[in-house]
């Protein structure tokens, strides 16, 4: 059996036992899996205290209590969420507020759900006080639900791998991976729990094989043809093997479950063009592509296959040292540079991105406490006034005194101020939360690296780097000039 926690006293009425005239109600949302407390290291007080606080400060209408003590944040089994969603459907919720994300759930999936389905569907605001994660401020937001979007899991170590075992069990039973968009020709049927064949888009997919292999066409126009917003869509049908009746998890292939709308033999001999095509179409599908520069002459670089058979190797070298380069990337044909080994490159780079993302998050844990002591002692501040306030209005009543009331007036300003203050040192950090929009993704970089495609790789060395240089074995990676200063590090061995 679960222990509670000790028993508070609220201020405010309880989710159990809500008026039912009452509208536009303000929902303080708790939650605690007792087990997890000491862990966590903040207990219901600790999130009630900060809320109310907020409240107070704001005087926000209705505040209702609506208190999960002793659940789990895995799942959305819990009476309070359960009975705050109730009542966000039928729209008598239009403002939630909790202690951090986290007590929404502990995984992306359940935080996405509630931020982007049920609060926007609701109409409802959203503020995280601790987090300063405000629905109200668009910009910000919008950035995290992309960081959210974007990686896999938000509480990655306790839930990732239960996920993606559950992903690839699927995998091998032969179904598509839960969420996620479907391949174009398919659409995902709950009823089937699969793939199912879309009967308009389907042929367009045996058309776009077709009209390939009659190799009369380029990506670009069948795009047009089928009615695609670019060959970027063309090429990524026609390389996925899901149209065989595969599954793909992590780079295998599982049979699947669903109907094929391709044959061996077609998929074979396209993909056999798109190879020999691919030698033209250059090397933009390595992890460094069209960022590497030489340092020598200036020129760009590129990636090129060197030896044959088991001992090649991938290099990169000066574009103005490659014979048949074109002239106008020749910067200057006795460029002195030396060819490097692509793999070790990308290896410091990654290194250097990494030392970067630790410090960063270290150094971003710091500066987020003091921020938030900052807006506590306002708070706290506040609430010696407020108290002061109801104290004189009080005396007032009791004995009339006009002065007592003058009084109370000063006081009110007093806290007019403050609160302009405290909306001050809110928007500063708005403002500073914006700016960390890249540092968010750096700073859970280390953990989501490892499980990243090598696609999801490459744009993330894309937002992050502006440029690598290479220099007689030195290599200087210049992150994105808007959000950090250029760093320099490293060398590598030379040839
Ligand atoms: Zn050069």
């Amino acid at each position: 059996m679960k222990e509670k926690s000790k028993v508070i006293q609220f201020d405010y009425p309880l989710f159990d036992a809500i008026p039912p005239e009452v509208e536009d109600i303000t929902a303080i949302y708790l939650r605690v899996s007792t087990d997890m407390q000491a862990q966590e290291g903040y207990g219901l007080d600790t999130q009630y205290d900060k809320i109310r606080k907020y409240c107070e400060a704001y005087e926000v209408p209705n505040p209702v209590v609506f208190v999960d003590d002793g659940y789990t944040g895995v799942n959305d089994h819990r009476p309070a969420y359960q009975k705050m969603l109730e009542l966000m459907h039928k729209g008598r919720i239009k403002f939630v507020i909790t202690y951090s994300l986290d007590r929404i759930g502990r995984n992306q999936m359940l935080i996405l759900k509630f931020l982007k389905e049920e609060c926007v569907k609701a109409g409802c605001d959203f503020l995280a006080v601790k987090d300063n994660i405000d629905s109200r401020s668009k910009q910000t937001y919008g950035i995290l639900i992309s960081i959210l979007s974007i990686f896999a899991e938000f509480d990655h170590d306790a839930i990732v791998e239960k996920l993606t075992l559950g992903r690839k069990q699927r995998a091998l039973d032969g179904y598509w991976k839960g969420g996620g968009v479907p391949p174009f020709g398919y659409y995902y049927s709950k009823e089937e729990n699969n793939l199912v064949v879309d009967p308009e888009k389907g042929p367009l997919v045996k058309k776009i094989f077709h009209l390939y292999n009659s190799m009369e066409y380029s990506p670009r126009q069948i795009a047009d043809i089928v009615g695609m917003s670019s060959d970027v869509m063309v090429f990524g049908v026609l390389k996925n093997r899901t149209y065989l009746g595969e599954i793909t998890f992590r780079g295998e292939q599982y049979p699947g479950k669903h109907e094929p709308l391709i044959d061996e033999e077609t998929f074979r001999r396209t993909q056999e063009i798109l190879r020999k095509r691919s030698v033209i179409r250059g090397d933009s599908h390595y992890l460094l592509s069209s960022l590497i520069y030489c340092g020598v002459c200036g020129a760009k670089m590129r990636y090129m296959k060197w030896g044959r058979g088991k001992s090649q190797k991938l290099k990169i070298l000066c574009y103005s040292k490659y014979a048949s380069s074109k002239s106008y990337l020749i910067k200057d044909p006795n460029c002195s540079n030396y060819t490097y080994d692509a793999d070790e490159v990308e290896e410091n780079v990654v290194s250097v991105i990494m030392d970067f993302a630790f410090k960063y998050r270290e150094e971003l844990s710091n500066r987020v406490i003091t921020e938030d002591e900052v807006i506590s002692g306002l708070l706290g501040r506040m609430d010696t006034l407020k108290q002061e306030y109801n104290r004189l209005i009080y005396a007032y009543k009791k004995i009339g005194d006009d002065d007592l009331l003058d009084q109370a007036a000063d006081v009110d300003a007093a806290c007019k101020k403050l609160e302009r203050e405290i909306a001050e040192e809110r928007e500063k950090q708005t403002y500073t939360k914006q700016i960390e929009e890249n540092e968010n993704m750096l700073r859970t970089l280390p953990d989501t690296w490892g499980v990243m495609t090598a696609e999801e790789k490459q744009n993330v060395i894309r937002s992050l780097v502006s440029k690598v240089e290479l220099k007689h074995g030195e290599i200087k990676v210049y992150l994105n000039k808007t959000q950090y200063e250029k760093i320099v590090l490293g060398v590598v061995d030379q040839e």
